[in-house]
């Protein structure tokens, strides 16, 4: 345990904590940042990224992410690996543990994100990043011409399918149930595209082949009649969603019935000194823009908070 309390923790280090820590750095409050398991978060795993304000070029989102890193630390932001596994906030200051590590916090800014659902299945994990994607904006590039799956019946995979039509040949949807939860709009889209094939009701078994480290087909399983079949791609785009890093918070933040964290009045949680910022408590707009904004609101709030509390 560290001595004394440090006036600002923040938890993640994607474009909403590295905000908070230019923010909470600039007013000396010399924050500590605790990178957590995916470190500079979903920018972290993107390509070009064309909608950030500033950049007419585009800029490449690893690249945004160590620039806008560079900038906390030059202003005095600490970094500390590893990922938070418990938290106390009965009462203050608040007591977080990471790794070998536990921080006392006087205040504290959660930017913990959103990591995409996975399907759970063993050799969806060895082929991540082998044909297997959760981005299909990062990814999407290595798949011209060839033939890949999209698993998921929502918008982001009928958006995710609709964007890699422009490099596949052919993208099939595979979804487990013949009902979509996907929007009309979104759905439409996807039908009227002449690259897009429906496979409905299945579930993906297993993915193959892990001993070529590469994917060459998947088994899917019909879930009416459990019938198996192959399907022949170079690529799986897992799009079935988001899970907020929010595990750690059960029974002591508020949160929705997805495991968002609720915010109010700008960034507060219902613990007074604990604030939130981007996509754990956003899963509606998910942009850097917005993560990077409510990560400024965060530790402002952070250090308004502390003015108040001397
Ligand atoms: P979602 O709406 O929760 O849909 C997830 C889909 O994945 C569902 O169809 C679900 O099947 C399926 N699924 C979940 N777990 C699965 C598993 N283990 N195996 C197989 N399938 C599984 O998630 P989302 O599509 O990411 O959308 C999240 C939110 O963002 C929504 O509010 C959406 O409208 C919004 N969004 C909007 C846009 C846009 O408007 N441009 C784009 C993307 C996302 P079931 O239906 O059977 O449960």
């Amino acid at each position: 345990m560290e001595h004394s309390a440090r006036k600002v923790v923040i938890i993640g280090s994607g474009c909403a904590g590295l905000t908070a820590a230019i923010y909470a750095a600039r007013a000396d409050l010399k924050p500590v940042v605790l990178d957590g398991y995916e470190p500079g978060g979903q920018l972290g795993l993107t390509t070009m990224v064309e909608n950030f304000p500033g950049f007419p070029d585009g800029i490449l989102g690893p690249e945004l992410i160590e620039n806008t890193r560079k900038q906390a630390q030059r202003f005095g932001a600490e970094f500390r690996s590893g990922a938070v596994t418990a938290v106390d906030l009965s009462r203050r200051p608040f007591t977080i543990s990471a790794g070998n590590e536990t921080y006392a916090a006087e205040t504290l800014i959660v930017a913990a994100g959103a990591s995409a659902r996975m399907l759970g299945i063993e050799s969806e994990r060895h082929l991540l990043g082998h044909g297997v994607s959760t981005c299909a904006t990062c990814d999407g590039f290595f798949f011209r011409g060839k033939e890949i799956a999209v698993v998921g019946g929502g918008d982001t995979a009928m958006e995710e399918a609709t964007f890699l039509t422009k490099f596949a040949s052919r993208v099939a949807i595979v979804h487990r149930r013949n009902e979509f939860r996907a929007s009309k709009i979104m759905l439409d889209r996807a039908r009227a595209n002449d690259k897009i094939r429906f496979l409905t009701p299945y579930t993906v078994q297993e993915v193959h082949d892990v001993g070529k480290k590469s994917v060459e087909r998947i088994t899917l399983r019909h879930t009416e009649t459990n019938a198996a079949s192959a399907l022949e791609v170079s690529g799986l785009f897992v799009a079935i969603g988001h899970e907020p890093n929010t595990k750690i918070f059960k029974g002591q933040l508020h949160m929705d019935d997805a495991g968002y964290l609720i915010t109010r009045d700008g960034s507060k949680t219902n613990v007074a000194g604990v604030f939130a910022a981007g996509d754990v408590q956003d899963h509606h707009y998910r942009q850097a823009v917005t993560a990077a904004g409510s990560g400024c609101m965060a530790a402002m709030d952070a250090e308004k908070f502390l003015a108040g509390h001397k």
